[in-house]
C-alpha cells in the first residue's frame, strides 16, 4: 500500500477515544512507575475480568495531559506506554506464515494520508511482534466459506486483486464501483463453493468482475427496503456504541438503556437515540434520509478519494476476515466489509443532518469512517452469530447491493 502514509502527529485523538485494554506486562510497568501513588487515584479499572486504563468523565485517558501529550510517554518514553497505545493505528494479526498489518482509519493522520511511507514502520512492527506473544503464534488462514477448508492463497489473492482492480477503475462512478463490489460479494455469498475451489474459484471471481458493469445495468438496484434500512441502522448501533466501563451496580441499568436505544434505531422513527458521546443525538431520522448524495457534495472529490482509500486499505490489509476479524471466513468477512462501509455512510449522513447540511462534507465522512473503523476487529460483539445472521438477512433481495450504493 505505497499510496497510504502514516506518522503520528500527536493529535491525541486516540487517547480521547479508545478504551485501552492492558496486558499483564502493561500492568506491571504501571505499578513499577508508581502512578497511583503519584496521581493519588487508581489508574486502572477492571471490567468483566479485564483490566483497562481508567478514563476521565469526558472519555479521555487518565494519562492524557492538557497539552495533548501522554504523561507516560513524556516521563518514561514511548516503549513504556501500554502495548495497545504503541501499536495504534496498526492492526496486527497473525497469519499462517506472516504478520497481517492493517491500519485503523480512526487515526487523523491515516485519514489525511500524511506522514511516512508504511515501509518506514517495518522496524516498529517487528518490535511489536516481539512484545505481543500471540503475534508469533501462527494462526490458521480463514476458511473460504462456512463449512469449507482454509482459503488458499490463490483464492484470497484472486478476490483481493480483482476487487481492488475494480475499485480503482475510474471509468465508473463511485456508485457503480460500490454496487459492483457488493454484487460480487453477494454472488459469492449465494454460491455453493464446495466444488469451486482453487483455480476454479479464481476463474469464478474473474468472471463475476468481468461481467460488471453490464450485469449491474441489467439488474438496476433499488433503495433499501424498510427491513433492510432497519437492519442497517441496527448495524450502525452496534458499530458506534461505546459501552463505557461501569461498575457492577450500573450494569443492569446500562443494559436496559442499551435495549431501549437499540429499539429506537431499529424503528427509525422520530429522533436518533444517544449512540456515543462523539456523535450527535436527537437528529430526526427523516433528515438523515434526506441528505443528498455524495456526488452532489462540494467535497465530492475528497470524499471519493478518502472512501476509496479506506475500502482499498481494508481489502488489501485483509482486515475483515481470519485472525484480524474474529476468525471469520473470507466470504462472510467480505460481506462484513460492505456492511461496515454502508454504516460509515450512514454515520456521515447523521453528522451532516445534525448540522442541517443538505450534503455531506468531507468532515462528515471522516467522522463516519473513523467511528465505524474504531470498532473493526476490536469489538467482540461484532464477531457473533447475531452479526452473521444480520448479514444473511441482508443478502436476501439484493440487500448488500442496496445498502452499498445508498448515499452515493
Ligand atoms: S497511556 Fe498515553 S498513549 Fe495510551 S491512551 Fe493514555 S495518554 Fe494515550
Amino acid at each position: 500500500m505505497h499510496w497510504q502514509k502514516y506518522s503520528c502527529h500527536g493529535c491525541g485523538d486516540c487517547c480521547r477515544d479508545f478504551t485501552v485494554q492492558l496486558r499483564k506486562r502493561d500492568i506491571l510497568k504501571l505499578e513499577s512507575q508508581r502512578w497511583s501513588e503519584r496521581i493519588g487515584e487508581e489508574v486502572t479499572q477492571v471490567f468483566r475480568g479485564q483490566t483497562y486504563l481508567r478514563r476521565r468523565d469526558d472519555g479521555s485517558c487518565i494519562f492524557l495531559r492538557e497539552d495533548g501529550l501522554c504523561r507516560i510517554h513524556a516521563e518514561h518514553g514511548f516503549s513504556e506506554k501500554p502495548v495497545a497505545c504503541q501499536v495504534f493505528p496498526f492492526n496486527l494479526a497473525p497469519g499462517e506464515e506472516s504478520l497481517r498489518v492493517g491500519l485503523n482509519f480512526l487515526c487523523r493522520s491515516v485519514q489525511q494520508n500524511v506522514g511516512a511511507d508504511l515501509r518506514d514502520h517495518r522496524k516498529d512492527l517487528r518490535r511489536f511482534a516481539d512484545v505481543i506473544p500471540e503475534l508469533n503464534r501462527p494462526a490458521p488462514d480463514a476458511p473460504l466459506a462456512r463449512g469449507l477448508d482454509s482459503a488458499e492463497d490463490l483464492e484470497v489473492d484472486a478476490v483481493v486483486d480483482r476487487l481492488d482492480g475494480w475499485l480503482q477503475n475510474d471509468d465508473h462512478s463511485m456508485s457503480v464501483r460500490m454496487d459492483g463490489l457488493a454484487f460480487v460479494v453477494q454472488s459469492l455469498g449465494d454460491a455453493k463453493l464446495q466444488q469451486v475451489r482453487g483455480k476454479r474459484f479464481a476463474e469464478l471471481v474473474e468472471m463475476l468482475v468481468g461481467v460488471l458493469p453490464e450485469e449491474l445495468s441489467l439488474q438496476p438496484v433499488e433503495a433499501p427496503s424498510r427491513r433492510q434500512a432497519s437492519l442497517l441502522r441496527q448495524a450502525v448501533f452496534t458499530r458506534t456504541e461505546d459501552p463505557r466501563i461501569e461498575g457492577t451496580r450500573g450494569r443492569i441499568r446500562t443494559s436496559l438503556n442499551q435495549l431501549r436505544r437499540s429499539r429506537r434505531m431499529r424503528r427509525g422513527r422520530g429522533e436518533t437515540p444517544f449512540l456515543t458521546a462523539e456523535l450527535p443525538c436527537s437528529v430526526d431520522f427523516r433528515r438523515i434520509e434526506g441528505v443528498g448524495p455524495f456526488s452532489e457534495s462540494p467535497d465530492q472529490e475528497q470524499i471519493s478519494e478518502l472512501f476509496l482509500r479506506y475500502a482499498r486499505a481494508t481489502l488489501l490489509g485483509r482486515r475483515t476476515w481470519g485472525s484480524a476479524y474474529y476468525g471469520w471466513t473470507l466470504v462472510d468477512g467480505l460481506q462484513a466489509m460492505i456492511l461496515n462501509l454502508a454504516c460509515a455512510v450512514w454515520v456521515a449522513q447523521l453528522s451532516s443532518a445534525s448540522e442541517d447540511r443538505p450534503f455531506c462534507h468531507l468532515k462528515d465522512v471522516q467522522r463516519g469512517i473513523g467511528r465505524v473503523d474504531r470498532h473493526v476487529g476490536r469489538a467482540p460483539w461484532l464477531g457473533t452469530s447475531v452479526e452473521r445472521l444480520r448479514l444473511s438477512y441482508l443478502r436476501i433481495d439484493d440487500g448488500l447491493r442496496r445498502i452499498a450504493v445508498r448515499g452515493w
